[in-house]
């Protein structure tokens, strides 16, 4: 059975993309099986991994909004190991269309279920907002990982998050935990990375991932050459510390 993880946070620019694809590609890099979802029109993560848009004729919206099997839109990314549901432009239709459908809330679950024995994890990667796509994706998943960038106000936001977090435990998934909060963007050159890490804990604690994921230049380039950053510069500090959030992901699998 597919351990299911939407990366969410509605702040744009914080990290999502980076961390599904890289994330999604170390445990790949593991040996484990991997599903990306792309749940955000921009596509980033579609792109990112080497899925030329243009290409696509179904994606996600289909999956959502005409029910095509979701083994028809998925595809094999440039990492071996993974495999991409993809998003495009057409994605951006879903969140009024959805609004009237029956079951709007569980249409990405009962897709899921139809792979969840090919994969050992499913990454969702969120749009950078709390409507039905985001609801959708916590209403399929397991756990959710939080990006938060190291910046002023790396908090702020993040109570509407649990709030959603918490109406979708209400009313869809009572079983959905937070699997954990990932600090991204730290740059050791700024006092206020190492504020905002302390603020971070104290609120989170036990949650946040011992791994600190650093600004990088390599894993800002990785996406246009259509590769996760572990096949794009294997030696980079971006590939070291996304292969030890993987780790901490799978431990922590095991912990339970
Ligand atoms: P989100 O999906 O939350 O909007 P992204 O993952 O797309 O955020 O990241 C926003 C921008 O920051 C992208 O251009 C991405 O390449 C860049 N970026 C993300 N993480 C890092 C990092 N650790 N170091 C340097 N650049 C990063
Ligand atoms: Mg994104």
């Amino acid at each position: 059975m597919a351990r299911i993880i939407a990366v969410a946070n509605q702040k744009g620019g914080v990290g999502k993309t980076t961390t599904t694809v890289n994330l999604g590609a170390c445990l790949a890099y593991s040996g484990k099986k991997v599903l990306l979802v792309d749940m955000d029109a921009q596509g980033n993560a579609t792109s990112g991994i080497g899925i030329r848009k243009a290409d696509v004729s179904q994606d996600i919206y289909d999956v959502l909004v005409n029910e095509v099997p979701i083994k028809e839109v998925i595809q094999p990314t440039n990492r071996e190991g993974m495999d991409i549901a993809p998003a495009t432009i057409q994605l951006s239709g879903a969140e009024i269309e959805l609004t009237s459908m029956m079951a709007r809330e569980s249409r990405l679950k009962l897709a899921l279920q139809e792979v969840e024995d090919t994969y050992d994890y499913v990454l969702i990667d969120c749009p950078p907002s709390l409507g039905h796509l985001t609801i959708n994706s916590f209403t399929s998943s397991d756990s959710i990982l939080i990006p938060v960038q190291c910046e002023y106000y790396a908090l702020e936001g993040l109570s509407q998050l649990l709030n959603t977090i918490r109406l979708v435990q209400k009313h869809f998934n009572p079983d959905l935990r937070i699997e954990g909060v990932l600090l991204t963007m730290y740059d050791a050159r700024t006092n206020l990375g190492s504020e905002v890490v302390e603020e971070v804990r104290t609120y989170f604690r036990e949650r946040v991932y011992d791994t600190i994921i650093p600004r990088n230049v390599r894993l800002s380039e990785a996406p246009s050459h259509g590769k996760a950053i572990i096949d794009y510069d294997p030696k980079s500090r971006g590939a070291e510390v996304y292969q030890a959030l993987a780790k901490e992901v799978m431990n922590r699998e095991q912990a339970e």
